[in-house]
């Protein structure tokens, strides 16, 4: 769990795009944040810049009481789903979301814990041995999510992770998220397009044009008719 604060960050592409442009924002810990906008204005750069997969021109990000503006990703401790959820088709759900705890060469018993307590609570209990080609698009997204927060993560990032679900699976997986980010209290960003989503879910919401924010709000606040 922590802040976010983002202070005149900007973020150009080598073709000259600044898709970022001298943009001031700070999320609170805890929160759940939206941000809303076309695309092309710069919404997944934010993200990727948060992340420190893309590289900051300007300006500084620092989670809780560090600016990890030239942090490696892997020292932000920070989770990031992105839209394919890009799951390892040959292992297991269990292995799937114990892989960061693998890899950060955790034992196996903490590894099997983590997934089985990280599984039940996105009902995906039952499902721990299945591979992800046995699994519903809605369940992939949940094993997405699973693996995304079995470290303790301070920051949960996600790139539109519900985009490639149905109506009614978009639905339940609203449900999922918003549980889950109670659950575990993490200050969770989320990029949509989709106002209803940004609706159901924040508790601000940021609306982008061309790398930077037009409206910052609460729901009520942003979608209040003039
Ligand atoms: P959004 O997520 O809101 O759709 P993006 O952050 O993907 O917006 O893109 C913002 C701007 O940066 C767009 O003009 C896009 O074309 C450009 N852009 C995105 N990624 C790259 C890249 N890797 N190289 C160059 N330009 C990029
Ligand atoms: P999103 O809106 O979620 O970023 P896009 O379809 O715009 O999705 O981008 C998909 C991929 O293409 C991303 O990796 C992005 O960085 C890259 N990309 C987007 N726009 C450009 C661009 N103008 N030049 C080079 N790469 C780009």
């Amino acid at each position: 769990m922590a802040r976010i604060k983002i202070d005149q960050l900007s973020t150009v592409y080598p073709n000259g795009v600044r898709a970022v442009d001298s943009l001031d924002l700070e999320i609170a810990d805890g929160e759940f944040f939206a941000l809303l906008g076309p695309s092309g204005c710069g919404k997944t750069t934010l993200l990727r810049t948060i992340a420190g997969l893309e590289q900051a021109s300007g300006g500084s990000v620092s989670i809780g009481d560090k600016d990890v503006t030239s942090f490696e990703p892997g020292r932000r401790n920070v989770a990031m789903v992105f839209q394919d959820y890009a799951l390892f088709p040959h292992m297991t759900v269990s292995e799937n979301i114990a892989y960061p705890l693998k890899v950060r060469r955790q034992p196996k018993t903490r590894q099997r814990e983590v997934a089985e307590r990280t599984a039940g609570s996105l009902s995906l209990g039952g499902l721990l041995e299945r591979r992800p080609g046995q699994l519903s698009g809605g369940q992939q997204q949940r094993v997405a999510l699973a693996r995304a927060v079995a470290i303790d993560a301070d920051v949960l990032l996600l790139d539109e992770p519900l985009s490639n679900l149905d109506a009614r699976l978009r639905l339940e997986a609203r449900t999922f998220l918003k549980r889950l980010q109670k659950d575990i209290g993490i200050t969770t960003v989320f990029v949509t397009h989709d106002q209803a989503e940004a609706l159901a879910l924040a508790d601000r919401i940021a609306v982008m044009e061309a790398g930077r924010i037009r409206q910052l709000g609460s729901p009520r606040d942003v979608f209040r008719r003039p």
